[in-house]
C-alpha cells in the first residue's frame, strides 16, 4: 500500500514549497529546484531557469486541482498538467520493490519530469481514494496541503508534530486566559 502515498506525496510536497500563508517560496533558486528533484528521486540533470519558471507557473494550477471541490474538474486539470509534461508512462520499481507506474520521461527536462510524476501520482490518488482526501491544514497560520487517509476523514493538520502541537498550545493558552 506504500506506493500510492509516495506518488501523491510528490504533488503535495511540490504544492507546499510555496507557503501560501507567509508568501515564502522554498523554490527560490535553480539550486533549490535541483535539490527538490534529487530529494524526490529525479536526479540525472541539474535544473535550469526555464525549469524553475515552468514549475512556478504550474504549481498554483496543481494546488487548485488538488483542492477542487468537484472531482471531475480536478481530473481534467491534472490530465492537462500531465499531458503538458510530456509523460512516458512505464512500470518502475516503487519504494517497496513492487512495480508501480512512473510517469516521467527519463529523457525529459527536470520540470517536465517533476510535473509528470506530480500529476500522475495525484491522479492515481484520486482513482484510488477520491479528490476529497486532499485538504488544507487547519492551523490558523498554515495553508499546507495534505492527504487525509483516516477512515472517517478526521485529520486536521498537515503535521501533528508541528501544526497540531502549535494549535494545541494555542487552545491551551486560550483556555488559561479565560480561567
Ligand atoms: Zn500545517
Amino acid at each position: 500500500m506504500a506506493h500510492y502515498s509516495d506518488t501523491a506525496q510528490l504533488s503535495i510536497d511540490l504544492v507546499n514549497t510555496f507557503d501560501v500563508f507567509a508568501g515564502d517560496d522554498l523554490l527560490g533558486t535553480v539550486r533549490d529546484l535541483t535539490d527538490f528533484a534529487v530529494a524526490h528521486g529525479i536526479e540525472q540533470l541539474a535544473a535550469t531557469v526555464k525549469d524553475l519558471e515552468s514549475i512556478r507557473r504550474a504549481r498554483p494550477e496543481l494546488r487548485r486541482a488538488l483542492l477542487a471541490e468537484d472531482e471531475a474538474i480536478a481530473v481534467v486539470a491534472l490530465n492537462d498538467l500531465l499531458a503538458a509534461a510530456k509523460p512516458r508512462p512505464q512500470l518502475v520499481h516503487g519504494s517497496d520493490e513492487k512495480w508501480v507506474f512512473g510517469y516521467a520521461d527519463p529523457e525529459g527536462t527536470v520540470a517536465d519530469r517533476i510535473l509528470a510524476e506530480a500529476a500522475g501520482g495525484a491522479l492515481e490518488e484520486i482513482r484510488l481514494h477520491g479528490v476529497r482526501r486532499f485538504n488544507t491544514c487547519g492551523s490558523s497560520t498554515c495553508e499546507d496541503v495534505f492527504v487525509d487517509r483516516t477512515r472517517n476523514r478526521s485529520r486536521r493538520f498537515c503535521s501533528s508534530d508541528v501544526c497540531g502541537n502549535r494549535e494545541a498550545q494555542r487552545a491551551h493558552r486560550a483556555r488559561r486566559a479565560h480561567e
